[in-house]
């Protein structure tokens, strides 16, 4: 991996974002510009941004878990683009590397092995989405790539996302006149924190928690996380058995996602769901 030049786009999201959040969330709480219905959407939009990431994203487009309808794809891919974190094709690539070499500090692009930090965001700053599209990796992960609707995701990326991120939910708040709390609320304050919930699957959910299936990687079952991430927390299981659509196994194990996809294969839109352990 290549980590001697920063990526300025990345990093302006990640360094400024945060910022301007959290002044404006105290700025609006403090002028009396509170809403309600902004705070509502920016929970709508949270979960609709997180489930397109942790049911699209990670379970369907990389590890392949269940199929599923198109329309139930191109969702995904619309409003996994507003999670801002890059075209569904590279995120899967790297996250496909970093199971098949988990912990390397070389291989796996976000190694706990090099630390909290770096496996949380520091990676990130120097990510050159462009140095994934090599003649092996587009051999190597040819369904990504023949799949149509992921390649036009790829391209359209930055437009898409900004439009679902941040003017989306300026223009529904506009309906109740609150176009800057719904830029800056339910815009980037949300996407700070969708950032940071999927963040935290790498960093904390590597170091904190119990690891019943596999005691040789760093991947541990964590609540705290599954509460945060739509039920990507018990991570320790998902390493271990990452073709399982569910990574919270047991009925009673928090994972919103596993609901979510089985409720969708109920009414026809998602199927042939698979289980490694019943
Ligand atoms: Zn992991
Ligand atoms: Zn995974």
């Amino acid at each position: 991996m290549h980590t001697s030049k920063i990526n300025l786009y990345r990093s302006f999201i990640l360094i400024l974002f945060p910022i301007v959040g959290i002044i404006s969330l105290f700025y609006w709480i403090k002028n009396g510009y509170y809403n309600s219905n902004t705070i509502i959407l920016a929970i709508a939009g949270y979960s609709l941004i997180g489930i397109s990431i942790t049911a699209g994203y990670h379970r369907l487009f990389s590890h392949r878990t269940y199929k599923s309808h198109w329309l139930v794809r191109l969702f995904f891919l619309i409003f996994g683009a507003g999670a801002l974190q890059g075209p569904a094709i590279l995120w899967c690539i790297d996250h496909r590397h970093h199971h098949a070499f988990t912990d390397h500090t070389e291989k796996d692009p976000y190694s706990i092995k090099r630390g909290f930090l770096w496996a949380h965001i520091g990676w990130l700053f120097f990510k050159h989405y462009k140095d994934l599209l090599t003649k092996e990796n587009i051999n190597r992960h040819k369904d990504l790539f023949q799949d149509t609707l992921l390649v036009w995701q790829m391209n359209y990326e930055i437009i898409l996302g900004f439009s679902v991120a941040i003017f989306l939910p300026a223009l529904i708040a506009l309906s109740w006149g609150d176009f800057w709390g719904g830029f800056l609320i339910a815009g980037i304050l949300r996407s700070t924190l969708n950032h940071h919930a999927t963040f935290l699957v790498n960093s904390l959910a590597h170091s904190w928690g119990a690891d019943p299936h596999n005691k040789i990687i760093s991947a541990r079952n964590n609540l705290f996380i599954s509460i945060l991430t739509l039920g990507e927390g018990y991570h320790n299981y998902h390493h271990q058995f990452p073709s399982d659509y569910r990574n919270g196994h047991r009925w009673f194990h928090w994972d919103p996602t596993k609901w979510f996809i089985s409720s969708m294969s109920i009414i026809g839109l998602a199927k042939k769901l698979k289980r490694q352990v019943t």
